[in-house]
């Protein structure tokens, strides 16, 4: 692994995030890939617990975001979410790395979200929410990933300061089979817009789940259904067929406004 990031083994692939109501790329979340000298591409559930183990997880999350942020320079207005490791979160000098990540490479702050997964193992919630709140506080977002997961969900929930939701794919890819995920969905998505919360539903396959997930109120989607994760250069060609689109398209009229006088409507 250590010679794997020397050599430029590591690299991102992107998954677009869609915004619920026009369909439109609003976001990509960056997802690593190994490809392995011997064993050939290596998904992360065989790397990161590896890397976490053996220390080797700063390093590698330090390329992730580095790399995130010079490839979202080319994604004007899109948001670029990158996910963090308990582990990376745990250093106090986290919110300091990624700031200084941010300096160099010129990515506004407000165009960075970071995922904080729900295993995260808090001991110190009032040290979380201070880094967090420096990270904020610059403008960067940070998001709750795989919600109901885990354990912890709710009591992260009151103490820390999360900008988004991501619901977990195990309840999405339940929600044709029963009601009882169709019913948790809708309590997630109150909790998340009740505390002021943006929510994204991940693993989205079917029309059936966009539709149900639409009507539930979630504010976009993550899934197969939109797009699988794909290399850096397709996602920018992407966005330049999305903008040639909405240049096409005639712009929404203004609303109709009637003024009421002495004469009547004017
Ligand atoms: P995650 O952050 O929840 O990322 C979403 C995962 O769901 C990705 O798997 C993605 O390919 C997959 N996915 C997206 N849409 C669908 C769908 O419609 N159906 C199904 N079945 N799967 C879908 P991936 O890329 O294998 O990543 C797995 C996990 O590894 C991530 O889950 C994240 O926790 C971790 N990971 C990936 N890249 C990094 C990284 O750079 N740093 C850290 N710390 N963790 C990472
Ligand atoms: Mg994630
Ligand atoms: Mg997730």
């Amino acid at each position: 692994m250590r010679r794997s990031l020397k050599n430029g083994d590591f690299r991102l692939v992107y998954q677009p995030i869609i915004d619920a109501r026009d369909e439109t790329m609003v976001g990509v979340e960056a997802l690593c890939r190994w490809r392995h000298p011997v064993r050939g591409e290596t998904p992360p559930s065989a790397f990161i617990a590896i890397a976490e183990e053996s220390g080797l997880i700063e390093q590698l999350g330090l390329f992730v975001l580095r790399q995130a942020c010079l490839d979202a320079r080319n994604w004007p207005g899109v948001i670029v979410s990158v996910n963090v490791s308990p582990r990376q979160f745990e250093d106090e000098r986290f919110p300091e790395a990624v700031l200084k990540i941010l300096a160099e490479t010129g990515l506004e702050p407000s165009r960075l979200e970071l995922e904080l997964t729900e295993n995260l193992a808090v001991v110190d919630l009032d040290l979380a929410r201070a880094k967090m709140l420096a990270l904020q506080n610059h403008g960067v977002r940070v998001a709750l990933d795989d919600f109901g997961s885990g354990h912890s969900s709710l009591n992260y929930l009151l103490s820390l300061p999360f900008d988004k939701l991501k619901v977990d794919r195990f309840f999405v890819s339940k929600i044709e089979s029963g009601s009882a995920s169709a019913a948790i969905i809708h309590a997630i998505v109150s909790i998340g817009r009740a505390l002021g919360m943006h929510v994204t539903a991940e693993g989205v396959e079917t029309a059936e789940q966009q539709q149900f997930l639409r009507v539930a109120g979630v504010h976009s989607f993550q899934g197969f259904r939109f797009s699988r994760p794909v290399d850096a250069s397709e996602i920018s060609s992407r966005l330049q067929a999305q903008q040639a689109l909405a240049q096409l398209l005639p712009t929404p009229p203004a609303p109709l406004t009637m003024a009421v006088d002495a004469h009547g409507l004017s």
